[in-house]
C-alpha cells in the first residue's frame, strides 16, 4: 500500500484534498468509530448518532465508488469490539497494511492533531499533512493577517474576507446598501403576538444506515443525555443541500430580522440548522454563501438577513477558526475570572423552575440545538454569572449540542460567551439581567421568579447573579469601556450597602442550591 488515507468524523466533504492524487490500487481510505470520541466529553445521544451516521453513509459512497477500506463500525456491545481508542486502531492497521505513508486533512481539535502526529512518530511511518481547503481563509493566512494587526477584530477581518471573495460588494468596492453590517435592523422581538409566517426546517427521516446507529446508540450509549427519537438531521451531502435550499426559500427572508428573538415551543424561528452539516463539511459554505447572495439578487430575501447569514459564515465562523489555531493550546486553559463551578445540575436535564433556562434545556435535550441568543444569553449567560469554569462550560457545549466540535466550541463557549479569554475574540463580557431575557422573549411570563427583582424570594436568579458577578469582578471589569454604563449603575447600586449585602446573601444561596 502506497497511502493509508486517514478521515476523521468531520471531514466528510468529498472534494477534501485528502483525495488529490488518490490511486484506487494502491492507496485505502481509513475510518474509525472510537467510543472515546463519545464519551471524551458526555456525548448527547444526537451527536453520537449524527457522527456515526454520517460517517457510515461516507464510508457506502465511497465503498460505491470502488475506494478500497478499512472501516472500524462499532457494535452494540463493547464486549465485541472493546470500544477501542483512536491511536490503538490506527497503530494496529499500520502494523498490518504496513502503507508507504499516512495521508490526512489537518484535524479540527489539536488533541486529534496531537494523537495522529505522536502515532505517526511511534509507528516510524511519514504523516503527510494536507491543508482544510473547506474554509475560506487559511490557518496560515488568517495568522499573517493577525500578524499584520495591533488587534485582528471579527469586524476587520470579516471586512476582508468580503473584499477579498467579493461577496455583497459593488463593483466600486464597497459594500453593497452601504453599510458593513446591519446589526441594528436585527434585534426585532415578536411583540406579545408571537412569530408569524414559520415554515417548519426540514427533517429527515432516519434512512436504514442511521436506524441502525440509532438503536445502536440507545443500547450502548442509553446512559447518555438527551432524546434519541427526535433525530432527523441531515447524514448525506445531498439532505443537507436540500436543507440549505428549503432555509433560504423559507426562512431567510425573516432571519435577520428576529435573529435575536426567542418564543416557547420555538427552537428553530427561523434559524438555518445547517451548523451541523457545515461542521461535519457535508456543506459547502462558498454554496451557503452564493445561495444567500443570489437570494438576495433575485429580490427573495433582504439585505439585513443575507448580510447576517453571510457575516455569519464568511465572518465569524472563519474568525473563529483562525483565532483557535492562533491561540492553541493554551487557550483551552485560559480562565479569565478564575471561575471553578462545574455547570449545574439543570444543565444536563433540564430540571429548574427558571422558565428561560427549562425552555432552552428543552430544546437542546430534544435536539441537541439551541439557536444562538438561547445558547449565549441564555445558557452561557447563566453559567458566566453563577461562575462556571469557562472549559468546563465548553466541555458540557461540547458534548451537548450536535454541531459543536473543538475549533468552533472553544472560542465561542469559553471564549465568546464566558469571556474565559480576557478579550480575545470580545471585547467584553456578555452579561445583562433578566431584564434582556424579557425584552427577547415571552419565558418571563410564565415564569415563578421576577425578571425586575434582585432580591427576595421572588428575585430572578439572573438579575440577582448579574449584580453579584459585576459586584465580584469589578476591579476586572470597572475600566473597560464598553461596560461603563453597567460600571456606572452597580458604583450607583452599591451605595445602598443593605440591597448590595442582601444581593451578595441571595447570590450566595442560590449558589448553594445548584451546588451544595
Ligand atoms: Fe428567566 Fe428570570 Fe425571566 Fe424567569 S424571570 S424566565 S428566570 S429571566
Amino acid at each position: 500500500m502506497r497511502n493509508l488515507v486517514v478521515v476523521f468524523g468531520d471531514q466528510l466533504n468529498k472534494n477534501s484534498s485528502v483525495f488529490t492524487g488518490f490511486h484506487k490500487a494502491r492507496d485505502s481510505v481509513w475510518m474509525a468509530e472510537v467510543e472515546e470520541e463519545a464519551t471524551h466529553v458526555w456525548c448527547h445521544k444526537q451527536r453520537i448518532v449524527l457522527f456515526f451516521s454520517a460517517m457510515r453513509h461516507y464510508r457506502n459512497t465511497l465503498a460505491e465508488a470502488g475506494v478500497q477500506l478499512h472501516y472500524h463500525e462499532l457494535t452494540k456491545r463493547r464486549s465485541s469490539d472493546r470500544g477501542g481508542d483512536f491511536a490503538a486502531l490506527l497503530t494496529k492497521d499500520v502494523r498490518k497494511l504496513r502503507p508507504e505513508r499516512i495521508v490526512a486533512v489537518r484535524p479540527g481539535d489539536y488533541r486529534v492533531l496531537r494523537i495522529l502526529t505522536e502515532t505517526a512518530e511511534k509507528l516510524g511511518v511519514p504523516l503527510e499533512m494536507r491543508p482544510d481547503q473547506h474554509f475560506f481563509c487559511s490557518v496560515e493566512e488568517f495568522r499573517r493577517l493577525a500578524e499584520g494587526s495591533k488587534r485582528l477584530l471579527m469586524e476587520s477581518f470579516y471586512r476582508t474576507m468580503r473584499k477579498q471573495h467579493a461577496v455583497l460588494m459593488t463593483e466600486a468596492g464597497k459594500p453593497l446598501g452601504g453599510q458593513w453590517n446591519y446589526d441594528k435592523d436585527n434585534r426585532e422581538t415578536f411583540g406579545g403576538a408571537g412569530p408569524d409566517k414559520l415554515t417548519p426546517p426540514l427533517g429527515f427521516k432516519p434512512d436504514a444506515v442511521t436506524k441502525q446507529v440509532l438503536d445502536l446508540v440507545a443500547t450502548r450509549f442509553r446512559k447518555h443525555p438527551g432524546r434519541v427519537d427526535r433525530f432527523d438531521l441531515p447524514v448525506t451531502a445531498n439532505n443537507a443541500r436540500k436543507m440549505l435550499k428549503h432555509f433560504v426559500k423559507h426562512a431567510l427572508p425573516l432571519f435577520g430580522t428576529f435573529e435575536d428573538a426567542m418564543w416557547t415551543g420555538q427552537p428553530f424561528l427561523y434559524h438555518s440548522r445547517l451548523s451541523s452539516s457545515l461542521n461535519l463539511k457535508l456543506l459547502d459554505p462558498r454554496e451557503c454563501v452564493d445561495l444567500g447572495v443570489k437570494a438576495y439578487a433575485g429580490g427573495k430575501a433582504p439585505l439585513n438577513s443575507v448580510e447576517g447569514f453571510v457575516r455569519q459564515i464568511l465572518g465569524w465562523r472563519e474568525y473563529i477558526r483562525g483565532i483557535y489555531w492562533l491561540h492553541m493550546p493554551d487557550y483551552a486553559e485560559k480562565n479569565f475570572f478564575s471561575h471553578e463551578h462545574d455547570v449545574p445540575q439543570f444543565f444536563w436535564n433540564g430540571d429548574t423552575e427558571m422558565a428561560c433556562v427549562r425552555e432552552a434545556m428543552q430544546h437542546v435535550i430534544d435536539h441537541g440545538y439551541t439557536h444562538h441568543i438561547e445558547r449565549l444569553m441564555v445558557l452561557g449567560l447563566l453559567a458566566q454569572l453563577a461562575g462556571v469554569h469557562p472549559r468546563r462550560f465548553h466541555e458540557w457545549h461540547m458534548g451537548m449540542y450536535v454541531d459543536a466540535v473543538d475549533w468552533v466550541s472553544l472560542p465561542n463557549a469559553l471564549g465568546m460567551s464566558q469571556f474565559g479569554d480576557g478579550g480575545i475574540v470580545g471585547t467584553k463580557p456578555y452579561c445583562a439581567t433578566g431584564n434582556y431575557i424579557n425584552r427577547m422573549s415571552n419565558y418571563c411570563k410564565s415564569c415563578v421568579f421576577s425578571y425586575k427583582e434582585a432580591v427576595g424570594e421572588k428575585a430572578c436568579p439572573f438579575t440577582t447573579l448579574y449584580w453579584d458577578f459585576l459586584d465580584r469582578h469589578y476591579k476586572r471589569l470597572k475600566d473597560n469601556p464598553r461596560l461603563a454604563f453597567q460600571i456606572r449603575n452597580l458604583e450607583k447600586k452599591r451605595q445602598d450597602k443593605k440591597l448590595m449585602e442582601s444581593i451578595r446573601v441571595r447570590a450566595g444561596e442560590l449558589r448553594g442550591h445548584w451546588y451544595g
